[in-house]
């Protein structure tokens, strides 16, 4: 096992009832248009003092919005930030660098970015990952997730399915002997990585039912996934070439459900890696994880693909099946999974 230096925690999570909550400090709320006007009869507790919109995670639009923030901050004590994976992960680095802390109250359970302490900045055609911090405390009220459609809830499925292909990249990486210092392959984390995935699987008349219990189950499996990558010191075991496809086509296609891409990413990536990809298709099928976000076509899929082996190389991405991927080669038989798994038989 490599050795890390520190590991370090999850926020902590507290399930409430929000109605009654109270929070008497002066808040700046980071939230998205649809999540407020879904959450403003959840919030009358909290001093919110100033409101502000996160909608883009753009490293220059960041930059930018830092100075505006800083000329507020005098006038507040405490940051919440209401709504989606974009709204907690950009937040945590508003407030990091407002130096203060935050809350985080989700409305949609669609990624692990309210659990981790970095933040995902667009910057260049790729995601970096920068520190920014963890959350003081994430706030889960069911009542308030109920109101979010349930097909927004499925998608945070896809940071935990992605165990399935990045560790298949982690064990093809350690075959090769492309693994760097920081990523030594470690069978026991791969073991309970797996198990995590397994618990996910297990669940899916819950997920599909969308029941409490459904609900809990995503939440624990991203809870224990990221807990697991922190105990082991980065996400080796949960992010392989599925991601690195979504960061890629993010820059053809800017908006969609991370979750979504993922899963997505997790069919094709599997098929690509010669794993078992109908494990992985017949849950999301079961479920009803809508896995072709909107505007996906087979001609941008096909793009991304081609690009890949060069994008992830530029981008310095942890050694994948994509490292040594050639469309060339197997271009018609790609193709042909591609136009499957679009619906286009
Ligand atoms: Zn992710």
């Amino acid at each position: 096992m490599k050795k890390i230096n520190k590991i370090t925690n999850i926020p902590e999570i507290e399930y409430v009832n929000l109605k009654v909550f109270k929070e008497n400090k002066r808040v700046l709320l980071f939230t998205g248009p649809t999540a407020y006007k879904s959450s403003k009869s959840f919030l009358k507790g909290l001093n919110i003092v100033e409101v502000f919109h996160i909608d883009s995670s753009k490293k220059e639009i960041i930059n930018k919005n830092i100075d505006f923030l800083i000329s507020k901050k005098s006038k507040v004590d405490i940051c919440f930030a209401v709504g989606g994976g974009i709204v907690a992960d950009v937040a945590k680095m508003y407030a990091h660098e407002l130096n203060l802390s935050l809350v985080i109250i989700p409305t949609l359970i669609s990624s692990d970015a309210f659990l981790v302490d970095c933040t995902g900045i667009r910057y260049n055609g790729c995601v970096k990952y920068i520190p920014s911090l963890r959350a003081k405390s994430v706030l889960i009220d069911f009542n308030l997730l109920k109101k979010t459609p349930l097909r927004l809830h499925l998608s945070g499925c896809g940071d935990v399915l992605s165990i399935y292909t990045g560790l298949s990249d982690w064990k093809l990486a350690n075959r090769k002997e492309k693994l760097k210092a920081d990523e030594t392959y470690s069978v026991s984390v791969a073991k309970m990585a797996e198990t995590i995935l397994e618990g996910l699987l297990i669940e899916k008349d819950e997920i599909k039912k969308g029941t409490r219990k459904g609900l809990e189950a995503i939440l624990r499996a991203l809870i224990m996934e990221v807990q697991l990558c922190n105990t082991y010191g980065n996400s080796r075991p949960e992010e392989g070439g599925e991601h690195f496809f979504t960061y890629c086509i993010e820059n053809y296609m800017p908006h969609f459900l991370h979750g979504e891409m993922v899963s997505f990413g997790v069919l094709i990536t599997s098929y690509l890696q010669k794993e078992t990809w109908r494990k992985m298709y017949n849950f999301l099928t079961y479920v009803g994880l809508n896995y072709i976000p909107k505007g996906l076509t087979e001609e941008l899929v096909m793009k991304t693909l081609k690009e890949l082996p060069s994008y992830v190389k530029k981008h310095h991405l942890r050694y994948s099946v994509y490292n040594d991927f050639s469309l060339k080669k197997d271009g018609v038989k790609v193709r042909k999974f591609v136009k499957f798994i679009l619906g286009k038989k």
